[in-house]
């Protein structure tokens, strides 16, 4: 069921091409674990532009195993690294060894220490400081 709250984010996303297609396959799901309202994402229009591989991180949809493997396009959901999780956009942005390096330069950015970081998704894309320093994670973080 397509909610006010659906329609309103779907009409504030539109102008994303990325996000748009990304945001109807989400409607069962409706608001994407980044984002916990639509005023939240309304709040931050002037800063919050997406690449590709962004909107893959944000919604859950895209180059992981978990995504890959619920439309059968690989058998297995768990990551190549060997912590043995299932590899979604939490593994990588937390906890993927493949990604240790980009991880610890965002971890500087941000003013985390290593063993502090258990930050919410939500704080990685709240102010523009730490948003451009998620799509920088973003873009030079390589996982397989
Ligand atoms: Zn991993």
């Amino acid at each position: 069921m397509i909610t006010q709250a659906c329609k309103d984010v779907s009409k504030v996303i539109s102008k994303q091409p990325y996000f748009k297609r990304c945001f109807l396959e989400l409607v069962p799901n409706c608001i994407p674990k980044f984002f916990p309202t639509v005023k939240y994402r309304l709040e931050r229009n002037s800063f919050f532009f997406c690449s590709f591989k962004v909107t893959q991180f944000l919604t859950g949809h895209g180059n992981f195993g978990e995504y890959l493997k619920r439309f059968h396009r690989q058998t297995s959901d768990v990551s190549d690294c060997s912590a043995r999780e299932i590899q979604n956009e939490e593994h990588i942005v937390f906890l993927c060894l493949q990604v240790d390096d980009c991880r610890k330069v965002l971890q500087q950015k941000l003013g985390f220490l290593e063993k502090d970081w258990t930050v919410a998704l939500i704080s990685l894309i709240n102010t523009k400081s730490s948003f451009l320093s998620f799509t920088e994670f973003v873009r030079t973080c390589k996982y397989k």
